[in-house]
């Protein structure tokens, strides 16, 4: 048995949930330094992992594509003719994220 299987196998579950938030941040941050280079120039061991965290890099970016306003299912209009849908105010995708 290794010193880090060690460590994990008498780990706290609270402390191990911090532990793995702790990881999974690091992972974000090298992704998002990953995620501004060609993707042509990755080993096949980083372009599987960068495929699994894209993903999460483009959410935290912003640049992820933007939902459809699940209220007026894109379309923009409210209830009656000629109103706006009240949650996207007419522009027919959830709109968490201000347009930058
Ligand atoms: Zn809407």
């Amino acid at each position: 048995m290794s010193a880090a299987h060690d460590v994990y196998a008498y780990t706290a579950p609270a402390q191990l949930a911090q532990r793995i938030a702790e990881l999974e941040h690091d992972c974000l941050v090298m992704a998002l330094r990953l995620c501004g280079e060609s993707p042509l120039t990755f080993a096949p061991e980083t372009a599987a992992v960068m495929d699994k965290w894209r993903p999460r890099c483009e959410e935290e970016l912003g640049t992820a594509e933007p939902r459809i306003c699940a209220t007026c299912n894109g379309s923009g209009e409210g209830l009656h003719d000629g109103t706006r849908c009240h949650d996207c105010h007419g522009w027919g995708i959830e709109r968490e994220r201000e347009a930058a």
